[in-house]
């Protein structure tokens, strides 16, 4: 059986940054993923806020400069605007800077870059179960941990195995590409297109991402079929390549930590919950996580340091996210209460909600 301080499931943004923090503090790593073609199927809306959008919302300055680097080959068009529609078509407009990348290259580059850092990256590699420190896979591999980091997505094959199991709302999601049109926004819409959720439409270099997102899809409907509506609706082509996914909301955990075994990203359950993007934080997450991976192995620095790390850069703005997502599902649905709700708390008030400022009284950051 080979032997690695850490052992990285999952190569998606959480994993790969995992571990690259793992490899450049020394620690021997490996990273494993199922998928043949890392990033694809593409299971995502691929809009990434900027740096500074983020510093703003979750302070932690240091760790964004150091982890939340976002590959510039993969970008596909910087954006500056969202824009959120009313389920009647009124248009609330606010500044937004971030860009839109290509995940199908963007895994492959930061799985790569971890590759670069001296992490040894195997896939495919399908990880069926951990026990103690002994890695099991589906090909019959074993491999030994000292460390296992967990960043295999909203169904986390290690979670099951310790026991890892928080409190969340898996969401249903579905995205496609469709023809144009193309700008320096991100729309997102509300109402009976996703009934307490949303859809968006994404630009991207030559076309766009579409999708939706809900808690329940409604008795009688599909996800496709929602899709399908949404794009007639707005007078969108017909939807390329449709695949649909999880997206974990709920309030932060505790603690990630279970025995060996660190959580990082989507199968930490580290969903901003007001708008449903994991990205920034499944690669906040899986740095600490690496980080406090190799501290361990190298130095003996107790595990729970992830926790302390992560819940200082991440906790707050997450658990109120939380509150937030689940204050205003009570005004989500039906229609006509969502739009006099939009125009009354207005383009102020949703720029606000965007960056967890609004409403007042359910405290900032507290
Ligand atoms: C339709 C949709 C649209 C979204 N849009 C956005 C958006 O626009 N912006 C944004 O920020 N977020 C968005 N998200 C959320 C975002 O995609 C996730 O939060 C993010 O990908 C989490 O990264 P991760 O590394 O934790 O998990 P993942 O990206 O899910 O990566 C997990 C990796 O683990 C691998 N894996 C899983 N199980 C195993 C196993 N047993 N063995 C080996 N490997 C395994 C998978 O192949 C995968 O590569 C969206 C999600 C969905 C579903």
């Amino acid at each position: 059986m080979e032997r690695f301080d850490v052992v990285v499931v999952g190569a998606g943004p959480a994993g790969a940054l995992a571990a690259r923090a793992a490899a450049e503090a020394g620690a021997t790593t490996l990273l494993l993923d199922h998928r043949p073609e890392l990033g694809h199927p593409v299971q995502c809306g691929e809009f990434v806020p900027a740096a500074g959008e983020l510093r703003d919302l979750f302070g932690c300055g240091e760790l964004i400069d150091r982890a939340y680097d976002i590959p510039e080959s993969t970008v596909l068009r910087s954006t500056r605007t969202m824009a959120c529609v009313s389920p009647f078509g009124h248009v609330f407009r606010f500044p937004l800077a971030g860009c839109t990348v290509s995940r199908r290259a963007f895994d492959k580059a930061l799985a790569f870059r971890a590759e670069g850092a001296g992490a040894e990256l195997r896939f495919p590699v399908g990880v069926t179960g951990v026990h103690d420190d002994v890695v099991e896979t589906a090909g019959g591999a074993r491999f030994g941990a000292k460390v296992v980091v967990g960043a295999d997505g909203p169904i986390s094959t290690v979670g099951r195995s310790v026991g890892f199991a928080p409190r969340r709302e898996l969401f249903r999601m579905i995205t496609a590409t469709v023809d144009g049109p193309l700008d320096d926004q991100i729309d997102i819409f509300f109402g009976h297109v996703a009934p307490g959720g949303y859809a968006w439409r994404f630009p991207r270099a030559h076309d766009a991402n579409v999708g939706l997102g809900l808690a329940t899809v409604p008795p009688g409907r599909s996800l496709g079929g929602l899709l399908a509506t949404f794009l007639r609706e707005q007078g969108l082509g017909a939807a390329r390549a449709p695949t649909s996914w999880w997206v974990p909301l709920g309030p932060p955990p505790a603690s990630l930590v279970r025995g060996r075994a660190l959580f990082a990203g989507d199968a930490a359950n580290l969903v901003m919950a007001t708008n449903g993007g994991g990205i920034p934080t499944a690669m906040l997450s899986g740095w600490l996580a690496g980080t406090a991976a190799a501290r361990h192995v190298r130095s003996g620095a107790p595990l729970a340091d992830y926790d302390r790390a992560w819940r200082e850069a991440l906790y707050l703005p997450l658990e109120r996210a939380s509150r937030i997502q689940r204050w205003s599902e009570r005004f989500a649905r039906p229609d006509l209460l969502l739009a006099l709700g939009m125009r009354y708390i207005g383009v102020s008030g949703l720029d606000a909600m965007m960056r967890l400022r609004w409403p007042p009284r359910l405290g900032r950051n507290s």
